[in-house]
């Protein structure tokens, strides 16, 4: 019977425990957890495409309502559906810099295996090509982001002036 009681007791406190540990955290620390949750879904590429200086810096801008969901181009449409999810903001279609980036990936097709994994990485789809066949870059719809390079196994993607 003790027993009973005295775990009665320590579920009350514990409970007591959690209501004052979420009443204590402050509007900031709510704030501070938003951006990380926001920048965990961002391509953490630091390419500035999206206007600011990184993808945290970007995270803040959105919590702090100063920039709208829909500014990063390597993550692309992707990375909006996920930011409308996780901030409840609508979707939008995707930002469109004045300067876009001067430079496209292009891939060599003599030594592309058509392994298909630099489709994958391309938020965009600028990449087409089926598997164990070369692929070429779209290079109108290429951001420039430079996500298909690492993944390639054969290093046959390289990025060059769009000019
Ligand atoms: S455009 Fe996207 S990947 Fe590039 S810095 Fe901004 S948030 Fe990061
Ligand atoms: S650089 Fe590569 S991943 Fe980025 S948009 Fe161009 S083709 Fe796609
Ligand atoms: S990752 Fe490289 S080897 Fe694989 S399909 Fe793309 S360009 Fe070809």
């Amino acid at each position: 019977m003790s027993f009973v009681i005295a775990l009665l007791i320590a579920l009350v406190l514990m409970a007591f425990i959690s209501v004052i540990s979420q009443r204590s955290r402050t509007p900031l620390h709510n704030k501070q957890m938003e951006i990380e949750k926001i920048d965990r879904l961002l391509p953490q590429t630091q390419c500035g495409d999206c206007g600011y200086p990184g993808c945290r810096p970007y995270a803040e801008a959105i919590v702090m309502q100063r920039a709208d969901i829909n500014r990063c181009l390597p993550g692309g449409n992707n990375t909006i559906k996920n930011l409308s999810r996780l901030t409840g903001k609508e979707t939008r279609p995707l930002y469109k810099p004045e300067k876009p980036s001067n430079q496209v990936a292009i891939i060599d097709e003599s030594v592309c295996i058509g392994c298909v994994k630099c489709i994958k990485a391309c938020p965009v789809d600028a990449i087409i090509g089926a598997p164990k066949l070369m692929h070429n870059v779209i290079y109108k719809y290429c951001t420039g982001c430079e996500l298909c390079i690492a993944p390639c196994p054969v290093d046959c993607i390289q990025m060059v002036s769009r000019n």
